[in-house]
């Protein structure tokens, strides 16, 4: 499968990468982003809503679990499973229904969900280096590659 690495310094790095892989992102997508707290999966999560058009603040859903945005005619689902105590939880908020409607879902602490969230298309790592971040992008399915190559080229 495809990947493709980058080291980014700096919270606007990694929104501008953010926004240049949210920009090729293909419809009813879902990404996970793994990595420990502060490493910025809200910020690229932040990048990416931004490629959809979302301009503002973005919160990481950390109590509700996640935080829908209506963007044109896109609605995108941003979670965060930080919280959840049992993956069995993502069956009674109706995660099914979610990943259905939405053009696309970024999960972050998808391992919370581990059993209950199908594979993503795209895994994104991220790692804390001396201040800086390394950002690991995987395809999953082959929808995941197309967006890889897009970013490789
Ligand atoms: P998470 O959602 O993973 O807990 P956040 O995105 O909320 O992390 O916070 C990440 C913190 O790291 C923020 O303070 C942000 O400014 C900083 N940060 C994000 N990306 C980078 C980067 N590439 N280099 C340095 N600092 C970064
Ligand atoms: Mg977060």
């Amino acid at each position: 499968r495809e990947s493709f690495d980058i080291h980014l310094a700096g919270e606007d790095a990694m929104v501008a990468f953010g926004r240049q892989l949210g920009s090729m992102l293909p419809d009813g997508c879902l990404v996970f982003l793994e990595g420990d707290l502060g490493a910025g999966k809200t910020t690229l999560s932040r990048g990416m809503l931004s490629a959809f058009g979302h301009h503002g603040v973005v919160k990481s859903p950390t109590y509700t679990l996640v935080e829908p945005y209506h963007l044109g005619k896109k609605l995108i689902y941003h979670f965060d499973l930080y919280r959840l105590g049992d993956p069995e939880e993502l069956e009674y908020i109706g995660i099914r229904d979610y990943l259905q409607q939405a053009n696309c879902c970024l999960v972050e602490w998808p391992e919370r969900g581990a059993g209950m969230l199908p594979e993503p298309d795209l895994r994104i790592q991220i790692r804390i280096e001396n201040g800086a971040r390394r950002v690991l992008v995987e395809a999953n399915t082959e929808r995941g590659e197309g967006a890889i190559k897009q970013l490789a080229a």
